[in-house]
């Protein structure tokens, strides 16, 4: 079995080659625009008629409004569908999930005195609403709803809504509402894609507007986002999802390989790219790919074969430094560390969503096992954004009391910057103040 895979030596990229490299997806913004456009604009002028009409389109599902959210009876059908043995998993999968958020519940609301007579602080709320978005076209994915269903509740957000597309029988994956249910949330919206973001952007008839929106899709649901910010806060970018399996000479082919396609069999739209100092370990992980992807099923083996010559294949690298320089530069979402002394370089990776070390540390544990947020930012995002976390879902608003002595002492710093900036009323106010408590 004939595999394109491409290979890059980065000795004898130019700049603009090597930035070539590191398109991803998500970058592609123009080729989506037209159409997200007039997707939002008809669910904002149409509201749940354009919503119900893209549904049908886009997922096959013919629904009504009455039928757009879950009720409790197919929740209750879920939990009758889903296998004992993913039941047990989900739960496990969930406890660690909570395990790992409780350990990050962001420092509590806190009040200081730190001159005399001028105490500040800052209150720690979590947002009034969240909207959270679980992809399902290409797949399904409970995962996603526990990473971020589990942050949202521990954060206490008062009002969580989810959306995710349906099946063309116009239900919800079971697998997904019964993870839904163990993490307490059961507002559930039959709806995905651009018309799901912009349904929680403006709010239609039957679905809730939301501040936020937090959660992956492809490129209608970033484009979407993108869009629609400042109608509503759309959370980190997650987009298609990528990685890059960094490895010296030591590292188990067998191993890379494998790791290689666990982000390329997302879809066709994911990046995935072997970073290494070794050609004779790339030329090995390239032999044992056309196997490995014989005994995958059809579409995840057209989805592997499209990233591995699209974003994804083998980037050769001078030496370490220059792999690690690499991927800095990428920030990938996922990054799989295969080197010989793995915490020696850890604190140089410095730019990536999640960071798994050594030969056992899967990307499939770190997506379903481990207890880490799997939800992280795509598309270069890493360079400033965290995964998803318990500090999504809340903000911080500082306060402060001045007292009669405080006022004495600020008051000719307010009164002079003022001035310099020209702001009458502000050295008005700050005036009268220091001249009152002075009398
Ligand atoms: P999705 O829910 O993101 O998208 C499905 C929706 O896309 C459909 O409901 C439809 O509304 C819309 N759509 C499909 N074709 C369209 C078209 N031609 N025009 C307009 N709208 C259209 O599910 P998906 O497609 O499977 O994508 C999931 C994405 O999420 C993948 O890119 C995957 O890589 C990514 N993902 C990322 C993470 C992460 O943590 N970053 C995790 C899981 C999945």
């Amino acid at each position: 079995m004939q595999v394109k895979i491409n290979r890059f030596t980065l000795r004898e990229l130019a700049p603009e080659a090597r930035r070539q490299v590191m398109v991803r997806a998500q970058g592609d913004f123009a080729s989506v625009e037209e159409r997200t456009r007039e997707i939002i604009e008809n669910v904002r002028a149409r509201g749940d008629e354009a919503l119900l009409e893209y549904t049908e389109r886009f997922d096959g599902a013919k629904l009504d409004a009455s039928r757009l959210l879950v009720t409790p009876e197919e929740f209750d059908e879920a939990e009758r569908l889903v296998e004992p043995a993913l039941k047990t998993a989900i739960e496990q999968a969930v406890a660690n999930v909570r395990r790992h958020h409780r350990a990050q519940l962001p420092p509590p609301s806190w009040m200081e005195e730190f001159q005399p007579g001028v105490i500040s602080g800052e209150r720690v709320v979590p947002i009034a609403s969240a909207g959270l978005y679980v992809p399902r076209g290409k797949g399904s994915f409970p995962s996603v709803m526990m990473m971020l269903a589990v942050p949202a509740v521990l954060a206490e957000v008062p009002h969580i809504a989810v959306c995710t597309p349906p099946g063309p029988d116009g239900t919800i994956d079971a697998a997904t509402l019964v993870t839904a249910r163990l993490c307490g949330v059961e507002r559930i919206f039959k709806m995905g894609g651009a018309q799901a973001v912009a349904a929680f952007a403006f709010g239609t008839e039957s679905v809730d507007r939301v501040d936020k929106i937090v959660g992956p899709g492809n490129q209608y649901v970033s484009a979407a986002k993108r869009l629609l910010y400042g109608q509503i806060d759309p959370g980190l970018p997650a987009g298609p999802s990528e990685s890059i399996v960094l490895c010296d000479g030591h590292a188990d082919p067998e191993v890379a390989a494998r790791e290689l396609l666990v982000e390329a069999e997302h879809g066709p739209d994911s990046a995935a790219l072997l970073v290494t100092d070794s050609t004779a370990l790339a030329d090995q992980v390239e032999q044992l790919i056309p196997g490995l992807l014989a005994k995958l099923p059809e579409k995840r083996r057209e989805f592997c074969e499209s990233v591995l010559a699209g974003y994804g294949g083998i980037v050769i690298a001078e030496d370490l430094d220059d792999s690690i320089a690499f991927t800095n530069d990428y920030a990938p979402e996922h990054l799989r560390v295969l080197v010989q002394q793995p915490f020696e370089i850890l604190s140089r990776l410095v730019n990536a969503g999640e960071v798994l070390l050594g030969e056992n540390t899967s990307i499939a544990f770190g997506n379903f096992a481990i207890g880490l947020n799997a939800i992280l930012p795509t598309g270069g995002g890493a360079r400033s954004h965290s995964c998803v976390g318990i500090e999504e879902f809340v903000k911080r608003s500082s306060f402060a009391y001045v007292t009669d002595q405080g006022a004495r002492t600020l008051g000719p710093i307010a009164i002079e910057l003022a001035k310099y900036e020209g702001f009458p009323g502000h050295r008005e106010a700050a005036q009268y103040i220091y001249d009152r408590t002075t009398k």
